[in-house]
């Protein structure tokens, strides 16, 4: 079909023509383009997952003037979320987009079916003492061993207790077993290399913090076993100025940023670690 292939070719080189190719160089390069691969596509930008404790029902810590906790840290994931969006490095996405309940296994899930490189739980605790404040960061432990931790994963994790019915911490399935699979993956040492890059931070940055603050306890939100995750604790709300310093918002930006450096330098070390 002379005719046929004569229009099509003619089609071919004035398309060819009309991208600034003249018709030499049609000649030279279009047979050459059918064998070139695919380029391969960009590296995907890291997936944070930002999960701002409790909602709807859960309110979290009270504050001494009535603050609640679900409040300021849905406040400050948000200033989180456009920090890091900030630049385009990073897509982040939150377990709760609302003041809405979200069960803990749920949040886990969310960030699994979306494959996060990343999973900070963001919180703001409370302690009969009204003296003690400061932040703290928290990694899943095999054993939350420590009276004072084990107390706050109860408290944490009561809500999802008291809606599914049943006790989470009575559970034999989850926490060991996602240890053992966590370990395997190397999730757990990540999760504590996040956790100490964030102290770190936060204190280069003067954000103040607890003694001893790289802690851990059994969360039933850092149960991911591919995600390395950390649950930050920004300062008490029993504590009165800890209390105001949560609400304003110059400290929660300042927060935020610090989060934000964190999650730079873990990425960072990560890149590094796996040129080493
Ligand atoms: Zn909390």
């Amino acid at each position: 079909m002379p005719v046929l292939h004569r229009r099509d070719l003619l089609a071919v080189l004035t398309g060819l023509t009309a991208f600034g190719l003249g018709t030499a160089d049609a000649w030279a390069k279009a047979p050459a383009a059918k064998s070139v691969k695919k380029p391969t596509p960009p590296p995907r930008s890291k997936l944070v997952f930002l999960d701002p404790g409790h909602g709807g029902k859960d309110p979290g810590a009270q504050g001494v003037r009535g603050t609640q906790e679900k409040a300021v840290v849905m406040a400050i994931a948000r200033e989180l979320q456009r920090e890091l969006q900030t630049g385009g490095r990073y897509r982040v996405m939150l377990t709760r987009s609302s003041d809405s309940y979200v069960a803990l296994r749920e949040r886990v899930a969310r960030a699994q079916s979306a494959k996060a490189d990343l999973f900070l739980s963001l919180h703001a605790d409370s302690h009969p003492d009204s003296d003690v404040r400061g932040a703290s960061v928290y990694t899943l432990s095999e054993e939350a061993t420590d009276r004072e931790t084990a107390a706050l994963a109860a408290r944490e994790n009561r809500a999802d207790a008291v809606v599914a019915g049943m006790r989470l911490a009575d559970k034999p399935d989850n926490v060991a077993s996602t240890l053992v699979s966590m370990a395997q993956r190397g999730t757990v040492n990540d999760s504590r290399r996040l956790a100490e890059t964030i102290v770190r931070t936060f204190g280069r940055n003067g954000v103040r913090l607890l003694p001893r603050t790289h802690r851990q306890a059994g969360f039933a939100v850092l149960t991911s076993p591919d995600i390395p995750a950390a649950l930050v604790e920004l300062g008490y709300l029993s504590n009165p100025q800890d209390e105001k310093l949560l609400t304003v918002r110059q400290h929660q930006i300042a927060l935020a940023r610090a989060l934000r450096g964190s999650v730079d330098a873990h990425f960072a070390a990560g890149a590094a670690i796996r040129k080493a």
